[in-house]
């Protein structure tokens, strides 16, 4: 794992700062019954205007759905009444990501729950050094939402980032689980514990829905949108995740989907499909990223 220059410490705080900034304006914006595709155009805007880039877009995952939901292009979905939300935002400054995310708690009964959510993660974030391993900060988030008489979702995971990559190799478990691996100075995680009800089975299933995407390995097409398409996803998005919405307007309109399904079909690009609770159970989460330091670390969102 690389230990980073004090320029390159400097580019994570700052996309940090904008993501923090964000993330606080996002809280008071988001409302029941307001369009799913509103929440995400306005924290991509708010990252933008900020000097950053979305290192993904914007989530918006609902009740029983986990993460990975984001707008497609002319969403008409609206946030339900009495929903609970998870706004997971990323962004990068020169391909430097942070990673965070809140839950908006519109129903009164799942307060606590959403409140769990919260200090697991304080918990994690006070137990964190250099040398203990990921599967003792599993074990601090786990007891502590069952404290709370509430459940974490064994089946995700929080992650070391890098550049131009969300997941960049570590894990950082929300369960006990056996692990050597250990937390090494100067790394940046993003940690993020999911808790669920305790009658939930506690676990995520991937659902039929994919609105977000990633590019694999570029192959070779004939169909000529399609290649354009491809290469700019490669120029403006790396490997970093996108969705449809930012690719309007890239090639003509009608020949888009034709374009857009072969690049899936031969595996160029890849879909991350919805996570749903396997039990359909609602999930709330909280996450920061941060940097490891000496004696503990430094919350960067
Ligand atoms: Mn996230
Ligand atoms: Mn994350």
């Amino acid at each position: 794992m690389p230990l980073y220059d004090e320029e390159t410490l400097e580019k994570f705080r700052l996309s940090g700062k904008i993501l923090r900034e964000t993330r606080e304006e996002m809280r008071s914006y988001v409302r029941e019954n307001m369009p799913v595709i509103q929440v995400c155009e306005k924290a991509e805007a708010l990252i933008r205007e900020k000097g950053g880039k979305p290192a993904f877009p914007c989530n918006v995952s609902i009740n029983e759905a986990a993460a990975h939901y984001t707008s497609p292009p002319n969403d008409t979905k609206r946030i339900p009444e009495k929903a609970v939300v998870k706004v997971d935002i990323g962004v990068h400054v020169d391909g430097y990501v942070t990673d965070t995310a809140f839950t908006a708690c519109f129903n009164p009964e799942h307060a606590s729950m959403t409140a769990a959510a919260e200090h697991a993660l304080k918990t994690a974030i006070d137990n964190i050094r250099p040398e203990i391993t990921t599967s003792k900060i599993g074990s601090a988030i786990e007891t502590d939402i069952k404290n709370r008489g509430f459940k974490p979702i064994s089946n995700l995971t929080g992650h070391s980032v890098g550049r131009y990559l969300i997941h960049a190799g570590t894990s950082i478990p929300n369960v006990a689980q056996f692990s050597l691996t250990k937390i090494k100075t100067g790394d940046v995680y993003a940690i993020e514990p999911f808790v669920t009800l305790p009658d939930a089975v506690g676990r995520v299933e991937d659902s039929n829905e994919v609105t977000i995407f990633r590019l694999v390995k570029a192959k070779s097409t004939k169909n000529p949108y399609a290649k354009q398409l491809l290469k700019y996803i490669e120029k403006t998005f790396r490997t970093l995740p996108f969705t449809e919405r930012w690719l309007e307007g890239i090639v003509p309109q009608q020949q888009h989907d034709t374009a857009f399904k072969e690049l899936l079909s031969s595996k160029s690009i890849m879909g991350y499909p919805v996570f749903i609770e396997v039990s359909r159970k609602t999930v709330t989460q909280a996450e920061h990223t941060v940097l490891i330091t000496d004696d503990g670390c430094e919350i960067l969102t």
